[in-house]
């Protein structure tokens, strides 16, 4: 009999699953579902160029309608998961439906933590995860000229080189003393606050919000110093929390994420969970890693379990952000630290940061600089780290610390 796939969520993890699975030779059936309707767009642009009018999310899909027919998948869009029932293996759908599966994968991802305190519920308050999203931010940008970014990780600062390039009068207010700080060391986030400040960003850390105020719709932004913004709009980008309340219903283990081993399985062995949803045994720190690659490789993994293909390599988790035209690449993860390494390039506004912990290097970033990225991903992923006094050396050729 045909073995089939169903996926939970059509996002970067679950269309790459199923894309994986078809290029790799998987004969049985696949189903793909999400609640949100038409087909896959990618998340990349909705915090960059989706705030331009002229955008349209036909310009970014992750997959046309037309490759789901092509590759015989049963892509079903507007349809919302509401219950595993383990016992049967059948997955229960809203409105009563039920689809049997031989392995289920859980693709959900994670949704925006929403703003605490008063007035968060205003209009003109928004948040940006969907297409649905960006769509609506880009309709309320235009008449919009004092906007309030709650938050400055990376939907944050991408949104506010945005809009600051759109000639908006900009702040962004972030509870961290810095910038970037749940992703970057501390050079580069003051690399990035400077940015921001020179291309008229007013950059506010170590400073939340307290209440919003508002008649209807939004109009002030309080913090808790006491200060008083005025605000046309409020994009709130505070980071997310994973969508795993149906996992914990079906009694899978969840923690921060749904927990999962290196083939990302849960602890039941017929269903996988994948993306920012999921947490991976051996993933650097423990920590539940939210990217595109992470979402991409976590799909290849199940493939190959699914196919009974072997474990592979593992992979260094890699991130990039597109901020005034610049690009920051990092790879690795610093959890603990004591040690970074500042490399200056005789080229303008271009830079990297390794750090160490004791004489290992755990990550690398790089504005502007390809090359240090490249060159450190692969030092990490051959277990090999560069001699610091060699690195802080702009005499020393990158490349040549591959060969040291
Ligand atoms: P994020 O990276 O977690 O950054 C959110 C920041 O907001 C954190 O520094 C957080 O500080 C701060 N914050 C929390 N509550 C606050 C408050 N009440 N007032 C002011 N600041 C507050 O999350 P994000 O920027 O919202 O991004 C959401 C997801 O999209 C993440 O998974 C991100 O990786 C992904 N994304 C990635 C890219 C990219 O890779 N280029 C681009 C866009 C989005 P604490 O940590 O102290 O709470």
């Amino acid at each position: 009999m045909t073995k089939s796939v169903v996926v939970i969520g059509a996002s970067h993890a679950g269309t790459a699953l199923a894309e994986t699975l078809r290029r790799k030779g998987w004969e049985g059936d696949i189903v793909v579902l999400d609640r949100l309707s038409g087909p896959p767009v990618e998340r990349p642009p909705l915090s960059k160029k989706a705030l331009h009018p002229e955008w349209e999310s036909d310009d970014n899909l992750l997959k046309a309608l037309q490759w789901f027919q092509d590759h015989n998948v049963d892509f079903r869009d507007g349809v919302s998961a509401s219950a595993i029932d383990r016992a049967q293996k059948v997955l229960r759908l809203e409105g009563g439906e039920t689809i049997p599966y031989d392995h289920l994968a859980i693709a959900t991802g994670a949704f925006p933590r929403q703003l605490p305190g008063p007035g968060a519920e205003l209009e003109g308050v928004l948040y940006l995860r969907t297409v649905v999203d960006a769509v609506q931010m880009q309709k309320e940008v235009g008449n919009a000229q004092k906007i309030v970014v709650v938050g400055g990780g990376y939907i944050g600062l991408e949104a506010a080189a945005c809009l600051a390039e759109m000639g908006k009068d900009v702040t962004v207010i972030e509870y961290a003393p810095r910038l970037l700080a749940r992703v970057a060391t501390e050079p580069m986030s003051r690399f990035f606050e400077e940015m921001h400040r020179n291309h008229g960003v007013t950059v506010l850390t170590g400073e939340g919000t307290s209440e919003l105020r508002g008649d209807g719709r939004v109009h002030t932004v309080v913090t808790n110093k006491g200060r008083e913004i005025a605000a046309d709009l409020v994009l709130v980008g505070i980071g997310v929390i994973p969508e795993t309340q149906m996992a914990e219903d079906a009694g899978l283990e969840v923690d921060n994420g749904i927990l999962v081993n290196r083939y990302c399985q849960t602890n039941d062995p017929d269903i996988y969970a994948i993306g920012d949803v999921a947490r991976r045994e051996g993933s650097p720190g423990g920590l539940r890693i939210e990217s595109i690659h992470n979402a991409q490789f976590t799909a290849v993994k199940v493939a190959d379990h699914i196919l009974g293909l072997d474990l592979g390599k593992e992979e260094l988790p890699w991130f990039w952000s597109e901020q005034y035209g610049h690009r920051l690449q990092s790879a690795g993860v610093a959890v603990n630290w004591d040690d970074v390494i500042w490399r200056a390039e005789d080229k303008a506004e271009s830079g990297s940061a390794w750090t160490f912990l004791g004489d290992e290097l755990v990550m690398v970033e790089a504005f502007n600089q390809v090359q240090a990225f490249m060159v450190g991903k692969r030092l990490m992923e051959m277990g090999k780290s560069p001699a610091k006094a060699d690195l802080a050396d702009p005499e020393v050729p990158l490349k040549s610390l591959l060969k040291r």
